[in-house]
């Protein structure tokens, strides 16, 4: 039987460590503030936005709300930005994905000031991500990093098996994996002999994107398997790209879906808003 990893218990452990740090701040006469740009109303991004405004108001950050509608211009976008990234009362500019197809996502993430950055995607971050500088680092794999080491999960030294190469997520996942001194493997849709790769992992961490795809059969016994994948059942049910039934009985630790990851990649996010602040003051 896996110890399952509690990712609601830790996101709210780290929401509460930071509303206490955005209180002691706000003493100081420091006050942090997030603007939160949606441009149209595709339902998804309607509760992400909502849920990442309402962890803004638990931890005492101020959420700054632009809502543009679908037909809105590139350039519109461009210099709403530009004046977020002069306006020093705002200290974090999240522009929620997907944009509209008319607007060219790598222009937006590009525009946003790698200081003000709170997503991790602009290619400065990356950048430093991958030769080890201090930057903001992508939400989900810093989420998971937070959830091996709060659970005293051993890194350094361990081979790690991470299923997806996204910017968002894979590739970053790997790197983050590098420079806690994990063995690291990358796999991805071209890569031969999957299962027998990961049946190789001590840690196996799985972004594949598809429903149920990781069972019994690609896990070594004794195994850490964090599942990123969030996905709608037939029965309309979460569950993620790990059969995790099967699973669970073989491995050591698990992350279950919803409850898992998931809500790591906001207390994450909040916690990249508390330190553009800090850096900014
Ligand atoms: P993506 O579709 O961009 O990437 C999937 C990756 O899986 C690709 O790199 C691809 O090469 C690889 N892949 C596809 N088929 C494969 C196969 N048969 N064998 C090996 N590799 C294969 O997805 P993403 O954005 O990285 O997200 C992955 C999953 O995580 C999705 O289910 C997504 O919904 C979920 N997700 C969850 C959170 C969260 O907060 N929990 C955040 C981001 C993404």
């Amino acid at each position: 039987m896996a110890n399952i990893i509690d990712g609601k218990k830790i996101s709210q452990e780290i929401k509460d460590e930071l509303k206490a740090e955005v209180a002691s701040l706000a003493e100081q006469g420091k006050k942090c503030a997030l603007a939160v740009i949606q441009v149209g109303n595709d339902p998804a991004s309607s509760v992400y936005v909502g849920n990442k405004k309402k962890a803004c108001a638990y931890i005492g950050i101020q959420s700054v709300s632009y809502e543009l509608p679908e037909e809105t211009s590139e350039e519109e976008l461009l210099d709403l930005i530009e004046r977020l990234n002069q306006d020093a009362k705002v200290h974090g500019i999240l522009c929620q994905l997907p944009l509209p197809k008319h607007i060219d996502e790598d222009r937006v993430i590009q525009a946003i000031s790698p200081k003000k950055d709170v997503d991790g995607f602009h290619p400065q971050n990356v950048g430093a991500l991958v030769i080890g500088q201090p930057g903001f680092v992508s939400c989900t794999p810093a989420g998971i990093i937070q959830l091996l080491k709060r659970n005293k999960i051993a890194i350094a030294g361990k081979h790690c098996v991470v299923i997806g190469r996204s910017n968002i997520v894979g590739k970053p996942m790997a790197l983050l994996m590098l420079r806690e001194n994990a063995t690291v493997t990358v796999c991805h849709s071209r890569t031969q002999n999957l299962k027998e790769i990961c049946r190789e992992a001590d840690i196996l961490i799985v972004a594949i994107g598809k429903p149920r795809y990781i069972g019994a059969d690609y896990v070594k016994e004794g195994a850490v398997v964090i599942d990123v994948g969030i996905h709608r059942n037939e029965s309309n049910k979460l569950c993620g790209d790990v059969a995790y039934d099967e699973v669970e009985p073989k491995a050591s630790y698990i992350t279950p879906v919803p409850g898992g990851v998931g809500p790591m990649t906001i207390a994450m996010l909040m916690h990249n808003c508390v330190e553009a602040m800090k850096r900014e003051s």
